[in-house]
C-alpha cells in the first residue's frame, strides 16, 4: 500500500510538474510573432458584431445576418438568408470553385450566451476597446472566429484567381442552444446549400503549457451526450412507517451504486494526441509518462492522479457520468410515491446512445426502475489527415514559430461540429490564437476578450490556412 502510493507521489510529481502550477494553461503571455499585431479592418466587423445583443435565448440573429449580408455586398458577394423561425436568420454565401475537389465549408454561430454585465468589467455588448483589448460576449465563442473566417472568405474575392473548390461562409443561429434552428436546420432543410466535404469551425484552440511551450490543439472529435432521467415508485406513506422498497429508498440505492462503481479510463487517439504534443516539450520521466498513456496499465495507475491534479482532463479520460437533478417528496413526513434523478452521461465517440444507457442500467441494476431519455446524440470524429488540418497546422506553424500542433478532443460541450460529423463530413476545430487561461474560462464566463494582436494574428494564419485549402498548390 505504501509503496504503491509513493510510486503514485512520484509519477503525480512528475505530470504535476508537467500540467499543473496554475492549470494545465499557464498565465504566461503569448510569444510575440512577426506581422502586424493589429488589423482594423477585423477589429471595426468584429466591435459592430459584437455591439448587436444576439443572446441566445431567445437568440435575434437577424441583424447580425443582415451586417455580414451588408459587407458581403459591398465586396460584389451575395448571400442568401434563410429564416429557421420568427428573428432567426442563417446566412450562406459562396464563391464558386472549379470542383476539382468538394466545397470548403467556413461555419460559425451568430448568438452568444447571456452575460451578467454586472460581473463585467466592461458592457458586455458595447464592443469596448480598452488597452488594446476588445471585450464583449462573443470575442471569442464566437463571433471572434466567425470574422476571422469572413476576413479569410473576402480575401479570397479579393485576391481573385482560380479556387479549386467552392468555399462556402456560413453563420448561423442557435447554436447555443442546440442548433435545432441553425446548423441543424439547415443541415435539414437545405443540406445544398451547406453541401461540403470540410468544416472550420469552433472547439480548438493555441494554449501555452504549465512548461511555457505552446500548443495549438485543434478539435478533431467531441464526445456524446445522453442525458437521461431515471425514475423510482412506490407506495406512499406516513413518514413514521417502514417502507424498504419506498421510491426515494429505491433510488438512493441506486445512485449509490453509479458513485462507486469503479471508473473506466479510456484514451482515444484525439485525446492521446494532446498528451503526446505536450510530452515533446518534456524531458525525462515525464516525457516518457505522457507518450505512453496509451498502456492500460499505466493509464490505470495515473487516471486517478493526473484527474486530482487536473479536473479538467477527466473528460479526456473516458466516461463522465454526473447526477444533476434530484427529486422527490415535498413534506417531511410522507414518503413520496415517486423519486427522481436526472443523470448528464457523456461518452467518448465510439460509444452508441444504447450501449451508453446498457451500461446505466446495468449499474443501477434494479428492474423496478424506469428511464426516460431526456437528450442524446453520438460523438464524433475526423481523421487528422485532412487537408484543412494540414493547412490549418501549417499556417499556425508560420505565425507561431517552435508552435506544437495537436489534435484535440474537446472536453466540454458539442458544437455545431457535431451535425456535420454525424454525416461524414469531416469537421475541424480551430480558432488560431494562444488564448490564456483566463480568456478560456471567460466563454460562457465572464468578461470575455481579445487582444487585438491576437484577432490579426488569428486573422492571418485563417486567411493563410483558407487560402491553401481552397487553391490550386502553386
Ligand atoms: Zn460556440
Amino acid at each position: 500500500m505504501k509503496r504503491r502510493n509513493a510510486r503514485l507521489t512520484i509519477l503525480g510529481a512528475v505530470l504535476g510538474l508537467s500540467l499543473a502550477g496554475q492549470g494545465a494553461f499557464s498565465q504566461t503571455a503569448p510569444p510575440a510573432a512577426a506581422g502586424s499585431n493589429d488589423n482594423a479592418e477585423a477589429t471595426a466587423k468584429l466591435q459592430a458584431l459584437l455591439r448587436i445583443d444576439t443572446t441566445n435565448p431567445p437568440g435575434n440573429e437577424a441583424d447580425a445576418a443582415r451586417l455580414i449580408a451588408d459587407w458581403l455586398k459591398a465586396e460584389g458577394i451575395g448571400s442568401e438568408l434563410y429564416e429557421s423561425a420568427p428573428g432567426r436568420l442563417n446566412l450562406v454565401a459562396r464563391l464558386k470553385g472549379s470542383g476539382e475537389v468538394q466545397p470548403l465549408l467556413l461555419l460559425n454561430h451568430l448568438d452568444v450566451v447571456m452575460a451578467e454585465p454586472a460581473r463585467w468589467r466592461q458592457a458586455p455588448f458595447a464592443g469596448n476597446i480598452v488597452d488594446d483589448t476588445l471585450w464583449g460576449r462573443g470575442t471569442l465563442d464566437m463571433k471572434g472566429l466567425g470574422i476571422m473566417e469572413l476576413m479569410a472568405f473576402i480575401a479570397l474575392k479579393r485576391q481573385g484567381g482560380p479556387l479549386k473548390r467552392d468555399v462556402i461562409f456560413c453563420a448561423v443561429a442557435d447554436e447555443e442552444s442546440g442548433g435545432e434552428y441553425g446548423a441543424e436546420w439547415m443541415l435539414k432543410h437545405h443540406p445544398e446549400a451547406v453541401a461540403c466535404s470540410e468544416v472550420l469551425n469552433e472547439g480548438g484552440a493555441g494554449m501555452t503549457m504549465a512548461n511555457g511551450a505552446t500548443v495549438m490543439a485543434i478539435q478533431t472529435a467531441e464526445r456524446g451526450n445522453l442525458w437521461v432521467k431515471v425514475t423510482a415508485s412506490g407506495k406512499p406513506g406516513h413518514g413514521s412507517q417502514e417502507r424498504p422498497d419506498g421510491a426515494s429508498r429505491k433510488l438512493i440505492r441506486a445512485l449509490a451504486k453509479l458513485e462507486t462503481v469503479p471508473r473506466k479510463y479510456e484514451l482515444i487517439p484525439q485525446a492521446f494526441s494532446l498528451l503526446k504534443a505536450i510530452a515533446t516539450t518534456e524531458t525525462g520521466i515525464r516525457q516518457f509518462v505522457l507518450s505512453h498513456l496509451d498502456n492500460p496499465w499505466l493509464l490505470d495507475m495515473m487516471a486517478p492522479t493526473l484527474i486530482k491534479t487536473q479536473p479538467q482532463l477527466a473528460p479526456m479520460l473516458g466516461m463522465t457520468v454526473n447526477t444533476t437533478v434530484l427529486k422527490a417528496g415535498s413534506k417531511v413526513n410522507v414518503i413520496p410515491s415517486e423519486a427522481s434523478a436526472e443523470i448528464d452521461i457523456r461518452m467518448l465517440p465510439g460509444y452508441t446512445i444504447e450501449q451508453t444507457l446498457d451500461y446505466l442500467k446495468k449499474t443501477l441494476a434494479d428492474p423496478d426502475l424506469t428511464y426516460t431519455i431526456l437528450d442524446a446524440k453520438v460523438g464524433g470524429t475526423s481523421p487528422a489527415d485532412g487537408e484543412l488540418f494540414r493547412t490549418l497546422g501549417e499556417a499556425s506553424r508560420a505565425e507561431y514559430p517552435g508552435i506544437v500542433v495537436s489534435e484535440m478532443l474537446t472536453p466540454g460541450g458539442m458544437t455545431d461540429s457535431s451535425f456535420f460529423r454525424a454525416r461524414g463530413i469531416r469537421a475541424y476545430g480551430l480558432m488560431p490564437i494562444i488564448a490564456s487561461a483566463d480568456q478560456l474560462a471567460s466563454m460562457h464566463g465572464d468578461n470575455e476578450n481579445i487582444t487585438l494582436a491576437q484577432l490579426a494574428k488569428g486573422t492571418r494564419v485563417t486567411i493563410s490556412a483558407v487560402a491553401a485549402a481552397a487553391r490550386k498548390a502553386p
